[in-house]
């Protein structure tokens, strides 16, 4: 199977932690959570779960994930960041506030839906995961959008309002939530990353 011998940890500081390490583990591969900075010691990739970003960001502060998350990404171990993750991940926030990782090259602005639009669902196209003609279903909460990517991100998915998947370079990013859907063509994109980032080298 696709994520066999790939290990993906999820930051469990706060968030939608449970639903992707399931999501991990349907995949073939295994998922753990990662509560302190030295369980990041050895994982293949790194998911940032949504919830509430300047919650996430201050318990990121507080466990000394700062810098730990900083030498990931400078190690080349793909991150995915998605929702409040995405928010985290990217190197310009509109109305900043708080600690941020600052990994990724892309503009987002939080709570870009507007608060009467809190939650919604809606048919995308994602480019680039298997069977790409076949719509995925997002779940956007509270959701941010990317407002402006860098040269080298290549943008993934699109609604009417604007970006909302990106990839740049080993980082992934999502606004919405693709753990709350049982599809999971965008989970294995992800581990695939990992495989092929797989520091061993070896073909798993
Ligand atoms: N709007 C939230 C924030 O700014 C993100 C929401 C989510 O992750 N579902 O943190």
């Amino acid at each position: 199977m696709a994520g066999n011998g790939i290990t993906i940890g999820v930051l469990a500081l706060q968030g939608a932690v449970r639903e992707h390490l399931e999501m991990i583990e349907s995949c073939g591969a295994r998922g753990i959570g990662i509560k302190r900075p030295s369980g990041l010691n050895g994982v293949n990739g790194l998911i940032i779960p949504g919830g509430e970003s300047t919650t996430i960001g201050k318990l990121v502060d507080k466990y000394g994930f700062t810098d730990a998350l900083r030498s990931l990404g400078a190690q080349g171990v793909p991150i995915f960041g998605t929702c409040a993750g995405l928010i985290l991940l990217a190197r310009r926030v509109k109305g900043r506030h708080g600690t941020l990782v600052e990994l990724a090259d892309v503009t987002v602005n939080r709570n870009a839906f507007g608060r009467q639009v809190d939650s919604f669902e809606q048919d995308i196209e994602v480019l680039g995961i298997e069977d790409e003609d076949r719509p995925f279903r997002a779940v956007f909460i509270r959701a941010p959008l990317i407002v402006e990517t860098g040269e080298l991100v290549e943008v993934m998915a699109r609604v009417s309002q604007g970006v909302v998947m990106a990839r740049d370079g080993h980082f992934l990013l999502a606004a919405f939530h693709p753990e709350l859907t049982g599809d999971v063509r965008i989970h294995r994109y992800f581990i695939d990353m990992a495989r092929k980032t797989d520091k061993s080298g070896v073909e798993v």
